[in-house]
């Protein structure tokens, strides 16, 4: 397949509005996200989601769970512990494999990973920071370890999970059992995974306790590579239909030395964030390789029987996984936006937008009426409560309309309705769009009917 063929040509570097600085400002301002333990100086690699973020995370999440399993026949969801024996590690070859170079500056004592320092530093052996020398890189395992039970010894070690995918693995034989699944089909997931990552940077880009959705599909041997194209093209698909610029995505190939140990062969979807190209979802042909440790570890027979051939083998897989959390990144990203709106000279010309797709958006709808005397808030509150039944809505009562139409477009609220005292009168509001900033009347019993409508239809034009 040519996957170039339906890409636009990408960008070569990041030339948006949007800094790291910039998102986590407005992020921490609006209530998307916050440092974790932020009273106690915050902790590394977490973050906690705000009333708004958590509004986002859970779309970006039911988006992908619509996606996968409601519009696909031959995919069923799970919801796997994130607690599993800890033989699944040994089989999947976590404990020996799932390791990341390391190196540390003598000097500064910064620490990096070997493989994300320029080659010649690393060949020089000298610190990127300060020019210090740097020790011989060494393994070190990214699985977080802890016990289980009372007594701490290595017979009750426990790790949390660094992917979701293996407690797909584990549950495919009761899948098969419990509903009757035939080859091709797929298993999909959202859950919590945890990493010590060694650098933990970028904001929420690669964080220590994160997020994936994950999709593994069962294929038979021979239609595997029929199969990894397919979903290539999907999940290339997905991302577009989100209104995802097309020009800050691109394919990238994993090279040989680059390939996972499960891994046959492995594609990233790379979006282009403000610190460059990075991975946002990787497409990997994962072979037969962890169904047949599987077996051999837990002594259980995991082949297929495929009844209308009369065959036996073990499946071959094809995996889709995206970091949730990181996708929220990448929506925020592709969201941001600032735009000049008027030319009075002063901070008001300028407003900071979101464009998130409505579906996306955390907030649907506004509810503003211009004054709260006359019955306005009353009236206002009336349509909140029958709207919010079918949209997240809220309603803002406080300040000059102008400095209300901005902090909705800060949190990407792409409706707004504004009552005034026509309303009251003619029994119609003026419903504004957040892109375009355009404005018009609707009458209030077709409100719902409306918003439904634009939001089926919407195409990002900015
Ligand atoms: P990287 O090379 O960036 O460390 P990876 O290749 O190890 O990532 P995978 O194991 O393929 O990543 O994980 C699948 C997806 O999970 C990634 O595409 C990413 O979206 C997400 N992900 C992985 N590690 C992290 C992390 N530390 N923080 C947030 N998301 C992550």
């Amino acid at each position: 397949m040519n996957l170039m063929a339906e890409q636009v040509e990408a960008l070569t570097e990041y030339k948006g509005p949007a800094t790291m600085e910039k998102l986590v400002s407005l992020a921490k301002r609006r209530g998307f996200v916050f440092q974790s333990s932020e009273i106690y100086g915050g902790q590394n690699g977490a973050w906690d989601y705000g009333p708004l973020g958590v509004e986002l995370k859970n779309r970006i999440a039911s988006n992908w769970w619509k996606e996968m399993t409601q519009l696909h026949d031959d995919i069923v969801g799970l919801d796997a512990a994130i607690l599993m024996h800890p033989r699944v590690w040994e089989a999947s070859g976590h404990v020996e494999n799932f390791t990341d170079p390391l190196v540390d500056c003598k000097k500064c004592h910064a620490r990096f990973r070997a493989d994300m320092i320029p080659p010649e530093n690393l060949a020089a052996k000298t610190c990127p920071d300060c020019g210090g020398e740097l020790t011989d890189t060494r393994k070190f395992n990214m699985m977080f370890k802890t016990h289980i039970g009372p007594v701490e010894d290595t017979s009750n070690t426990i790790y949390l999970r660094p992917e979701t995918a293996q407690g797909i693995y584990v549950n495919y034989r009761n899948i098969i059992q419990s509903n009757r699944m035939k080859l091709p089909f797929g298993i999909a997931q959202i859950g919590k995974a945890f990493r010590n990552e060694i650098v933990t940077r970028h904001f929420i880009f690669r964080t220590c306790e994160f997020e994936q959705m994950e999709m593994q599909f069962f294929v038979k041997p021979g239609a595997d590579i029929e199969w990894f194209d397919e979903w290539r093209k999907r999940r290339w698909a997905y991302y577009e239909r989100l209104g995802v610029k097309p020009e800050y995505l691109r394919w990238h190939q994993h090279g040989v030395d680059e390939l996972a140990h499960y891994a046959k062969d492995a594609y990233d979807i790379q979006y282009l964030y403000p610190m460059g190209w990075q991975e946002l979802e990787g497409v990997h042909h994962r072979s037969d390789y962890d169904l047949k440790r599987h077996a051999e570890y837990s002594g259980k027979d995991l082949q297929y029987i495929d009844q209308d051939n009369n065959e036996r083998y073990i499946p071959y897989i094809i995996e889709t996984s995206a970091g949730l959390t990181r996708t929220l990144l990448m929506v925020l990203c592709d969201a941001y936006d600032e735009e000049k709106v008027a030319d009075k000279g002063n901070s008001d010309d300028w407003r900071t937008v979101l464009r998130f797709h409505p579906k996306l958006a955390p907030i649907t709808l506004a509810v503003l009426p211009l004054m709260k005397k006359d019955g306005l808030a009353e009236l206002a509150q009336d349509i909140k409560n029958e709207l919010k039944e079918d949209f997240t809505v809220d309603y803002d009562q406080g300040g000059a309309i102008g400095r209300r139409y901005r902090r909705q477009d800060e949190a990407g609220t792409p409706f707004c309705v504004t009552v005034d005292y026509e309303s009251k009168e003619q029994r119609t509001v003026t419903l504004r769009f957040r892109d375009s900033m355009e404005q018009i009347r609707v009458p209030i019993a077709e409100l719902g009917e409306r918003i439904r409508k634009e939001i089926k239809q919407y195409k990002r034009t900015k």
